[in-house]
């Protein structure tokens, strides 16, 4: 899961169009931390900064002034393919024969060996080992008179998740796989305000002087001041241009499988996916597992922050009060992307506090939205009960996580799956709760009120939209074996 943000300011400031996409990205920190970059065009040349870290420490204020240009493409990271190294950080950039592009990818192409073959000169040629270093690769040599004709003879060949954001020197151009498994959003600002101009900033409908913006989340279009006009819709191609409204080509047929863990857990509360905001989904969520799961007990609480929302859905339908139990430190980043499974489990502890007032002497349920590998709720309960509760009872807003995924999570193989190896009073007894349940598919649907077959829901009943290569353990480093089993494929 990464961010992606484009934007292109006509008429702006040369610096508007950098600042707009970092902040745009800033709004989408929680969709990777490893690493961030912006790619910038003045119509010319393009130009790039990246580095590990977070947006804050990458992007301040020494670096954004020298990225210069009305086009912007930017990336924050977390990996799915290829290690957290320098060279791994995007946006891509790459100058090949037939033209000069940036790319921020999220998601995770299944088809990496075989597209491998394709390029001239093999792994040999690729300076990082991602999957989107290699797209990015295969579309700047590609043989066509400009980038958009470039992606029409490359993507039918690519398979996998890809919501990608790429800037040439006169466009920014957003694109969705034909299943759409990552979100990417169309947003639209007013034109740029001109001292002693006529415009007052207020909404325009003149196409041609507004600025266009893509994002990951609608979220962040509200932090930069931009209206959702629509989704990228799977299978289409949007080019964004200075001086006129943005163009579409679909160049493969549309068979929507949108990630439903985007739903669940990944997208920010306050952003809306397939018209529904994520905040109210999740606490629906949580008015159906208290009905699939109801227990006796003192209060609802939720794992700080991500299981607030079905927590509250939970004490609405239960009836029982809503109390916030733990502390969670939010300038120690998100355990679930931590890379290894040490870091992991040293990150709990840094990160949770109970509250000894609210807990101590109670019977607990404790609302989370996803038990991964089981160690985290592990730890949330041992220090529950440590400060005090009688009872603890686990309550998940989502099904168990059988299978792991290829398009763009790490959820780990299976053997890392708790859900996986263990039956469910196997993993109550490892977490040690007092009782465990879990969301059934029929009630994530009908928190959606949408239909099964518009989702991906993959990794929660092993029904893969899209053929995936069944080497999982190696996936992650496919393009740091050795070069010639890596292009013998
Ligand atoms: Fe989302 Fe799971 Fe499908 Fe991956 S396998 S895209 S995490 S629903």
């Amino acid at each position: 899961m990464c961010g992606v943000f484009g934007a292109v300011l006509p008429g702006a400031e040369p610096t508007e169009a950098a600042a707009v996409a970092t902040m745009g990205l800033f709004a989408l920190q929680h969709r990777g931390q490893e690493s961030a970059g912006v790619a910038v065009s003045d119509g010319e040349q393009l130009m790039l900064y990246k580095d590990l870290g977070m947006i804050s420490s990458v992007l301040d204020e020494r670096r954004l002034p020298s990225l210069r240009g009305n086009l912007a493409i930017a990336h924050c990271r977390y990996s799915t393919t290829g290690s957290t190294i320098w060279e791994n950080a995007q946006p891509t950039y790459r100058q090949g024969p037939r033209r000069a592009i940036a790319i921020g990818h999220n998601g995770n192409l299944v088809n990496t060996r075989e597209l491998l073959t394709q390029l001239t000169g093999g792994r040999a040629r690729l300076p990082a080992s991602t999957d989107t270093e290699l797209l990015t690769a295969l579309l700047a040599d590609e043989d066509a008179p400009d980038t958009v004709a470039a992606l029409i003879n490359v993507l039918p060949k690519v398979r996998g998740a890809f919501s990608l954001v790429i800037l040439d020197q006169r466009t920014v151009i957003g694109v969705r796989d034909p299943h759409g498994f990552r979100p990417l959003v169309l947003g639209k600002l007013p034109p740029a305000i001109r001292p002693g101009g006529p415009d007052d900033g207020l909404f325009d409908d003149d196409d041609s002087r507004a600025g266009w913006v893509l994002s990951s989340e609608t979220a962040s279009l509200d932090m930069v001041g931009a209206t959702f006009v629509r989704d990228v819709e799977p299978g289409e191609i949007v080019i964004l241009e200075e001086g006129r409204a943005p163009r579409s080509v679909r160049y493969a047929e549309a068979n929507p499988k949108l990630c439903v863990f985007e739903l669940i857990y990944f997208a920010r509360p306050d952003s809306y996916m397939e018209g529904r905001n994520l905040y109210e989904v999740r606490r629906r969520m949580g008015e159906q597992l208290a009905m699939e799961h109801p227990v006796e007990a003192d209060l609802v609480m939720p794992v700080p922050d991500t299981g607030a929302p079905a927590a509250a859905g939970f004490s609405e339908q239960s009836g029982l009060p809503y109390r916030e139990g733990m502390y969670r430190n939010r300038y120690a980043g998100r355990t679930f992307i931590q890379p290894s499974q040490g870091l992991r489990h040293r990150g709990v502890t840094i990160k949770l506090n109970p509250l000894r007032e609210v807990v101590n002497g109670k019977r607990l349920i404790v609302v989370d939205d996803s038990i991964v590998r089981g160690t985290t709720t592990k730890r949330i309960v041992e220090l529950l009960r440590k400060a005090g509760a009688t009872e603890v009872h686990v309550r998940i807003s989502a099904p168990p996580i059988y299978h792991p995924c290829f398009y763009g999570i790490d959820t780990s193989i299976e053997t890392e799956l708790i859900a996986s190896t263990h039956t469910e009073p196997e993993i109550r007894e490892f977490i040690g709760a007092d009782t465990l349940g879990y969301l059934s598919i029929r009630g994530v649907l009908a928190a959606l009120d949408l239909p099964y077959d518009r989702f991906c829901f993959a990794c929660f009943d092993g029904n893969y939209p899209e053929p995936v290569p069944y080497d999982a353990a190696s996936r992650k480093f496919m393009l740091e074996e050795p070069l010639a089993g890596a292009v013998r494929g």
